[in-house]
């Protein structure tokens, strides 16, 4: 039997983290067949086990040590840690670095005809959530004592059905608060997808894995905000065009054949390059601007 120490990864089995946690581990290079049904999906090209369970049992299974890294929502684990310090239970974990995706607000939410005046208007309100300790710390930092009833999920539907008088949940664009006849009010957190790493130090073995993956994960996350451009420029504008580059990348100034005039500019921009930027660019006398994607990125 094979006993190579294994780095075990938590990551939500499904739902809205799934997809993108799965297309990160694989331009990460990951061979991991998550097709099938299996909860602990063995990776064929790495030292590495995916075990697929529901998002709110990652921080958990990250913090009693039963898996090395987890990739988890900052909500969910805020909410797991402080049920965790409530409860006298051992609670420790690392953040190992934000990832670019899961990003949401968990935010108080009225029916559209409630009068908001501040948060004081929500004083002694009952509220439907799925994360009671998040609201809870909410409403003591800012001195508003609010009710609350624990509902897993269709949160939205508690206040029409008598339930609650608001409710406090996830919210990204707002679609489905409109789509229930309820309106956003206050910011109570904000959220963004992690990956964590249990308190205690891993084995060399394992810390080795991890020294692998890891500068792949920022790898992965800084090409998805990078793009290559690549433009031909007159000789005398390429001061100007580099100043207009987004990011702090030297360009590379290449001859263009048969053209003494004019000079090709290849550049990564490390921000969001914008039609603006092109359309300078291209009043600078320049063209065959192209911007592609980059898959990859290390260094
Ligand atoms: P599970 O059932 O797996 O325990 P869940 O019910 O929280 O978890 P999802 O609704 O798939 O499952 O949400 C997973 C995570 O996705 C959330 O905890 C949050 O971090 C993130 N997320 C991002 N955008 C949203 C959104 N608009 N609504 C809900 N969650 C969002």
């Amino acid at each position: 039997m094979n006993t190579e120490p294994r780095l075990r990864i938590a990551m939500q089995k499904s739902g809205r983290l799934s997809e993108d946690t799965q297309a990160l581990l694989k331009r990460c290079g990951l061979k991991l067949n998550v097709a099938d049904r299996r909860l602990l999906a063995h990776v064929a090209n790495m030292p590495i086990d995916i075990m697929r369970v529901r998002a709110s049992d990652i921080p958990g299974l990250v913090m009693d040590g039963i898996c090395d890294l987890g990739i988890v929502g900052d909500n969910t684990l805020e909410e797991e840690e402080l049920a965790r310090a409530a409860m006298g239970t051992p609670n420790a974990y690392v953040r190992t670095t934000t990832l670019n995706f899961g990003g949401c607000r968990f935010s108080l939410a009225m029916p559209e005809e409630f009068e908001y005046k501040g948060l004081q208007s929500l004083n002694g309100l009952r509220f439907a959530t799925t994360y009671p300790n998040l609201l809870k710390r909410f409403a003591q930092e800012n001195g508003i004592e609010v009710d609350f009833c624990l509902l897993k999920g269709s949160v939205e539907v508690a206040p029409r059905v008598g339930l609650a008088d608001g409710i406090c949940d996830l919210v990204s664009t707002g679609a489905t608060l409109e789509a229930n006849g309820l309106k956003e009010v206050a910011e109570v957190f904000r959220s963004k997808a992690s990956l964590i790493q249990r308190a205690e130090s891993l084995s060399s073995e394992k810390q080795a894995i991890l020294d692998t993956l890891l500068p792949r994960i920022y790898g992965v996350m800084k090409a998805k905000e990078s793009k290559y451009i690549m433009l031909h420029a007159p000789k005398d504008k390429v001061a100007q065009v580099s100043s207009l580059m987004p990011g702090k990348e030297t360009p590379t100034v290449l001859p263009l054949a048969g053209r003494e005039d004019m000079v090709a500019v290849h550049v990564v921009a490390t921000e969001t390059f914008f039609w603006e930027t092109m359309e300078q660019l291209k009043a600078l006398g320049c063209n065959s601007i192209l911007v592609m994607p980059i898959e990859k990125m290390m260094g």
